[in-house]
C-alpha cells in the first residue's frame, strides 16, 4: 500500500461507459503517465467499465479501488433552493464488485430517462431555440430501450448538434453571462441550462432519495461519498445540505476534488474529522469532455493527501 501512496491519488474519474472520452484502458494509461498510483473509475450509474478498468490497472501497476460508481439522488424539496444549483451526485466505493443491488436502480433510471427525462429535456431546450432532428431523438429513445446513457451524455450529444452551440452562445450573450469557461466547455452548460432553477432543468431521477442511496451503497458492500462538495464553478454545497447528508448517514466526503477551492479543502478535512466521515477525492476527469486534469487539481494543494489511500481502503467493507 505504501508503494501506491507515493504517487497521485484519484478516486473520481469517468470513461466512455458514461460521459468520459477515454475507454477505461486509455484512462488508466493516461493516469499512469501523469503519475497516478491509485485510482477509482466512477462512471455515472454503471459499473460496466470496471472489468476493463481492473485489468488495465493490473497491467499498468496502478492500485484500483475495485468498486466505483457515481449515482444520483433527490434532496427533500423543502430544503432545496435555486441557489443549490445541483442535485446530489454521490459516489459509491468498495472493495468488491457486487452488481446485483444496482440492477433495480439502473432499470428504474432507464425507464425514467426513456419516458420522462428525454422528452422533457428536448421540450425545454426547444423552447430556448435548440433544434433536434426527430430521428436523433428517436435514436436516443431506442438506445435507452437497451442501455443506460448518462443525462450529461444525452444532453451534450444534443447540444453538440450543428447550430445548437450557436444557440447556446447567443443564450449566454442575451443573459449577459460573461463566463469564458461556459462558452468554451460544453460541460459547463450544466451551470446555465441544466442546473436546478435553470430553464432546461429536469429532475435526473425520481423517487430515490439520499437514504435510498445509502442503503444501495451498503447493499453493494460499499460506502457512499458526497461528490465535489466545493463546486468551484457551480457554487458550493450550503452547510445545511452538508448537515442533511450527515444526518442521513452518509459515509464519506470528497475532501479534494477539481471543483473544490483551496480554502474549502481545509474546511472539508475539518468537517470530515468532526463528523467521522471517510475522506476521499478525485479529479472528476472526463477526458476531452470536461475541463479537469487527471490526478491534478489545478489549485495549489488540491491533491488527495497520501494518507487517504490507507484510510479509505481500511474503511471500505470487505
Ligand atoms: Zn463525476
Amino acid at each position: 500500500m505504501i508503494k501506491y501512496s507515493s504517487g497521485l491519488l484519484d478516486f473520481h474519474t469517468h470513461s466512455t461507459f458514461s460521459d468520459g472520452s477515454l475507454t477505461p484502458s486509455q484512462l488508466v494509461s493516461e493516469a499512469k503517465k501523469t503519475g497516478v498510483s491509485a485510482m477509482a473509475l466512477t462512471d455515472h450509474n454503471t459499473i460496466s467499465g470496471l472489468e476493463e478498468f481492473q485489468a488495465a490497472c493490473r497491467k499498468e501497476d496502478v492500485f484500483p479501488i475495485p468498486l466505483g460508481v457515481e449515482i444520483y439522488a433527490e434532496l427533500p424539496s423543502e430544503i432545496v433552493t435555486p441557489e443549490d444549483n445541483r442535485a446530489p451526485d454521490l459516489v459509491i466505493l468498495g472493495k468488491n464488485v457486487n452488481p446485483k443491488p444496482l440492477y433495480d436502480y439502473e432499470q428504474n433510471l432507464l425507464k425514467y430517462f426513456r419516458e420522462v427525462f428525454l422528452f422533457e429535456s428536448v421540450r425545454k431546450l426547444e423552447v430556448l431555440g435548440f433544434k433536434f432532428p426527430r430521428e436523433k431523438v428517436r435514436e436516443q429513445y431506442e438506445i435507452l430501450q437497451r442501455e443506460l446513457q448518462s443525462p450529461p451524455k444525452i444532453l451534450h450529444d444534443f447540444i453538440g448538434l450543428p447550430g445548437n452551440r450557436e444557440v447556446f452562445l447567443r443564450y449566454l450573450q442575451e443573459h449577459e453571462i460573461n463566463d469564458e469557461i461556459a462558452g468554451r466547455e460544453i460541460s459547463f452548460m450544466n451551470k446555465y441550462l441544466f442546473a436546478i432553477g435553470r430553464p432546461a432543468y429536469v429532475d435526473r431521477i425520481s423517487g430515490f432519495n439520499v437514504s435510498d442511496a445509502i442503503v444501495l451503497a451498503h447493499n453493494m458492500n460499499g460506502k457512499l461519498f458526497v461528490a465535489h462538495p466545493g463546486g468551484r464553478f457551480f457554487g458550493a454545497l450550503r452547510p445545511e445540505i452538508i448537515d442533511y447528508y450527515v444526518q442521513a448517514g452518509i459515509d464519506g466526503l470528497e475532501v479534494r476534488n477539481y471543483f473544490n477551492s483551496n480554502e474549502q479543502n481545509s474546511n472539508f478535512d475539518e468537517l470530515a474529522r468532526k463528523h467521522g466521515l471517510i475522506r476521499s477525492g478525485g479529479s472528476d476527469y472526463h477526458g476531452a469532455n470536461g475541463i479537469s486534469k487527471i490526478g491534478i487539481y489545478d489549485v495549489p494543494d488540491n491533491q488527495v493527501p497520501k494518507e487517504v489511500l490507507e484510510e479509505l481502503v481500511d474503511n471500505l467493507p470487505n
